[in-house]
């Protein structure tokens, strides 16, 4: 391990304890990342000596709070490359972000026969809350099926892309195969159409720069959580034109203009307009601190490392007899795959025994399981933090279940 990726790794507590007598193997950074000291610490001290209502208070605490929730909302404008500041709506995370355009962009400009389209790799989160919308608007959702590698070929989209079609919501990065969606490609190709597009970012912002400008998409989501930083919020960008038509989704507190018994009550700008009740403060503050901390390491190391690992733990992989690895070969951040005919579920308990934590089930992605034909995958997923030896102890893990089990 280099003496940077050591140093960066020491700043995660949780790393360093051990389970079953092992030194814990963390290889479950898709589902939630480690936070460093630095992001636990932030949100700490808020609690302790900056605790306060935002937006509602004259007094010193309030002002100052309000004051350090929306410098989050420059820092996130200029971590995403976002035009304005007015385009960052924070909320609970990636699902809630998607609820929010289907429900407020999806029922303002689509009607009944149009089309949504996703792809056959999208986590829950951007299937059902479309499935939602096509239920009770009677719009339809297209599917944008898969290739034997796990890959999305783009003629296929022209094909699906017709009149109808008001926007495609596809993952950058898929939380199962690992593909890494041709996006800057595929968002020209619906711009010709004149199709909106959504991008999630759940399983990319960490392991990549993101500028949203050049990526030329309307609406890009992500979790903090999954970002090194506190659960509970997460980023919905917007284009500005397009925020400023969209209706409030969420009513409550701090999205008003003025509230009237009449019904004729009226709304905030955006983005306060989509974010009613009191903000997850502590949760925001610490996404800054997350950001900070990624922008320090800098995504030249963060790619330039994870790559690496991705590659050691592929070859590696490979080599032991009985697995399947699912998807492409080139991949970013997750490697799912499972044993003989060993449940995933065994697989996962076992090497749970041995101190390496990895995911099984179907991810959030039944339709990919289907796709597979299998009940379950075993994934396992690096950040920056993993190094080759926690590959070592995967690899060592699952020969000796495939000698214990097989
Ligand atoms: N989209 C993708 C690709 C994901 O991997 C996830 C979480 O695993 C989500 C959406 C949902 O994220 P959250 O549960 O933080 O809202």
């Amino acid at each position: 391990m280099s003496p940077e990726i050591g140093h960066i790794r020491s700043q995660f507590p949780t790393l360093d304890q051990e389970f079953n007598h092992r030194k814990l193997v963390y290889l479950d950074s898709a589902a939630t990342s480690q936070k460093p000291n630095r992001v636990i610490e932030r949100t700490d001290s808020y609690y302790r000596m900056q605790n306060a209502a935002v937006h509602r208070g004259v007094h010193h605490l309030s002002a100052n709070a309000t004051d350090m929730m929306e410098q989050v909302r420059d820092q996130v404008k200029r971590f995403l490359n976002a035009a304005e500041r007015e385009e960052i709506v924070f909320v609970h995370g990636t699902t809630h972000a998607i609820n929010l355009v289907a429900n407020s962009y999806g029922r303002l400009a689509m009607k009944e026969g149009d089309e949504v389209i996703i792809t056959e790799m999208e986590h829950h989160a951007n299937i059902v809350p479309w499935q939602l919308l096509a239920k009770s608007m009677g719009i339809k959702v297209v599917v944008w099926k898969i290739e034997p590698d796990g890959t999305l070929n783009l003629n296929t989209l022209k094909d699906l892309l017709n009149q109808r079609t008001q926007l495609l919501a596809l993952t950058h990065v898929s939380n199962v195969l690992g593909t890494v969606n041709p996006v800057n490609d595929i968002i020209s190709i619906a711009k010709q159409n004149g199709t909106k597009v959504l991008i999630d970012g759940a399983q990319s912002v960490m392991h990549q720069s993101i500028d949203v400008q050049s990526l030329d998409c309307d609406f890009y989501v992500f979790s903090g959580h999954k970002l090194y930083g506190p659960t509970g919020i997460g980023v919905l960008y917007g284009r500005k034109h397009l925020l400023d038509q969209m209706p409030p989704w969420e009513g409550g507190g701090a999205m008003i203009d003025e509230v009237r018994l009449d019904g004729e009550t009226t709304f905030n700008e955006s983005p306060w307009r989509f974010e009613a009740g009191s903000p997850n403060v502590a949760g925001i503050i610490g996404l800054g601190e997350a950001i900070s901390f990624v922008e320090e390491i800098g995504f030249e190391l963060i790619q330039q490392h994870e790559s690496a690992l991705m590659s050691a733990a592929m070859q590696r992989l490979s080599e032991i007899p009985d697995i399947t690895i699912y998807g492409p070969t080139h991949k970013s951040g997750v490697i799912a795959f499972n044993l003989g005919d060993l449940h995933p579920f065994d697989v996962g308990s076992f090497l749970d025994r041995y101190g390496v934590a990895i995911r099984t089930g179907h991810h959030c992605a039944m339709p990919l399981m289907h796709r597979y034909q299998v009940p379950a995958m075993c994934r396992a997923s690096i950040a920056i933090y993993n190094n080759k030896e926690d590959i070592k102890a995967l690899c060592e893990g699952l020969e000796r279940i495939r000698a214990l089990l097989m």
